[in-house]
């Protein structure tokens, strides 16, 4: 029998970042938002993520202990607790266990691999503990990608498990957690039988994201392009033969953002709040204000918020940096990650102090704040999965610059100049020149004011809220669903 139409779809979120415990980028996001959209639609959404050290404090004490369990780790077993703290109306799980997560930061620790596959496991373990049995476990990245890869290794026989469903969400297929052979035995207690070219093994190493591509019942991309650039070489990232192996199981659907925490009119990291084009400038003066640049009104300002990393389209940035700067506009970029990328962009804000302002570091109130303070917004990704920089500034009246590729060729519609549509401006090809010349074009069209505000008009008026896309994953439940007994 599937199931009842009146019985509530239950869906566990399973991630190792979620807003506002912690965030690192777009992952943290998405499972930060979308589970409430989810629970708005009548599906009981919950999240599960590891009790990490960093949670801001005024959080971390509300959080409270609920069960305990101990979860194997090859020859070891380790303590498990899971602690709860409901928000905004979603009820939130935490994986505790001290020795692994109570550090500074996140990620990038020489012991990943046996901190997200413990969490992994941990998290099959303590579900018969919980208050709430899943129909669908949602899982996502690499860091638990390996639930579908235990949940059939050791749990399936069991009658509680025996009807979950799995979903690995790709947010990105550049990071698969790639490991040495020797973990498969030690840490994940897997028998010769998944180390195989159709199951865990990729280069003679251990790849957990290719382990849920493959154990998983459904996977999703964050746009439809990008569901479907993957299946390519260039995209692929050494998978793109198994993701076309498992087109069937595949599909995009586009990531939103929260328009509550979003919302130029009300956003309190801003100086002016704002509903139209008028209004915003005041947001350009005082930034200037605070980042030392000249106070110029009706200068344009060129914005990036991203992370420093090849995927963002930075070595276009840095090969036209001085023709760009040679335009009349200021410039600024916030951002961290790859040091070649830091040294450039910081030598290159003390070179032109009048132009470009560089501010390395992750900073929240300040990066809404250039969202409302700038005219474009640079995006000319190598790839991308979604994308919610282009997102986030369309809401504050910023016109994306983009490269036509995944969820940045979804999500803009380049400015027509016979119909006067669009919401942004887009380039083809991976070429310098190319982004030189569409921001010289929005340049041009920024000094036509009527031209300018329509297309700022368009842009805030698009809605890439998270209803249509919640929408979509409620319908991929049901489907999943319908091969569930109540
Ligand atoms: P990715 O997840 O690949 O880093 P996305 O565009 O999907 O890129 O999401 C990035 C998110 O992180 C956006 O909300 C962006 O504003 C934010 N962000 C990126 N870098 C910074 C930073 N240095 N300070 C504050 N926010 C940042």
């Amino acid at each position: 029998m599937a199931l009842g139409e009146d019985a509530m779809m239950r869906v566990l979120f399973i991630a190792a970042e979620a807003v506002p415990f912690v965030k690192t980028g777009g992952l943290g996001e998405v499972t930060g938002s979308l589970p409430g959209a989810l629970r708005k639609r009548g599906v009981d959404a919950r999240v599960i993520i590891p009790k990490y050290g960093d949670i801001p404090a005024d959080l971390k004490e509300k959080i409270q202990h609920r069960a305990y369990t101990m979860t194997p780790v090859g020859w070891r077993s380790q303590y498990t607790g899971v602690e709860y703290l409901e928000y905004e109306d979603v009820p939130y799980y935490f994986l505790d266990n001290e020795y692994y997560f109570k550090r500074p930061g996140y990620y990038g620790y020489y012991d990943d691999a046996e901190r997200f596959s413990f969490f992994s496991r941990g998290v099959l373990r303590v579900l018969p503990l919980l208050d709430f049995k899943p129909h669908i476990l949602h899982c996502h990245d690499w860091h638990t990608a390996l639930v579908s890869v235990f949940l059939e290794a050791f749990y399936r026989e069991n009658p509680f498990y025996q009807e979950m469903k799995t979903i690995l969400t790709i947010h990105n297929l550049k990071y698969q957690g790639i490991f040495p052979r020797v973990i498969l035995s030690e840490l994940l207690d897997l028998s010769e039988r998944y180390y195989s070219a159709d199951k865990l093994e990729f280069h003679d190493h251990v790849n957990f994201l290719k382990g849920g591509i493959v154990f998983s019942q459904c996977l999703t991309t964050v746009s439809p392009s990008y569901a479907w650039e993957i299946e390519n070489p260039f995209y692929g990232e050494g998978l793109d033969g198994l993701l076309r192996q498992y087109a069937y199981k595949r599909r995009g659907i586009l990531n939103g953002i929260d328009y509550a925490v979003y919302d130029p009119k009300i956003d309190p990291f801003l100086d002016k709040n704002y509903g139209s084009p008028e209004e915003k400038e005041e947001n350009k003066v005082k930034l200037q204000e605070q980042l030392g640049l000249p106070s110029r009104r009706k200068t344009p300002l060129v914005a990036m918020v991203s992370r420093l990393t090849e995927q963002k389209g930075l070595d276009l940035v840095c090969r036209v940096l001085e023709e760009i700067l040679s335009l009349d506009l200021q410039m600024v970029i916030l951002g961290a990650g790859e040091e070649r990328f830091e040294k450039y962009f910081t030598a290159a804000g003390l070179k032109y102090p009048h132009k470009l302002k560089v501010i390395l570091g992750y900073n929240e109130a300040l990066a809404h704040k250039i969202y409302a303070a700038s005219n474009l917004f640079l995006m000319p990704s190598l790839f991308e999965p979604c994308g919610l920089g282009q997102l986030i500034a369309m809401r504050y009246g910023s016109l994306p610059v983009v490269r036509e590729t995944g969820g940045l060729k979804d999500t803009i519609v380049p400015y027509n100049e016979y119909t006067e549509e669009g919401n942004g401006f887009s380039f083809a090809n991976y070429n310098a020149h190319e982004l030189l010349d569409v921001i010289q074009r929005a340049l041009s069209l920024y000094k036509k004011k009527k031209i300018w505000n329509g297309l700022m008009e368009q842009a805030m008026a698009a809605n890439f809220s998270w209803e249509n896309s919640a929408g979509a994953y409620e319908n991929l439940y049901a489907e999943l669903a319908g091969e569930i007994s109540e």
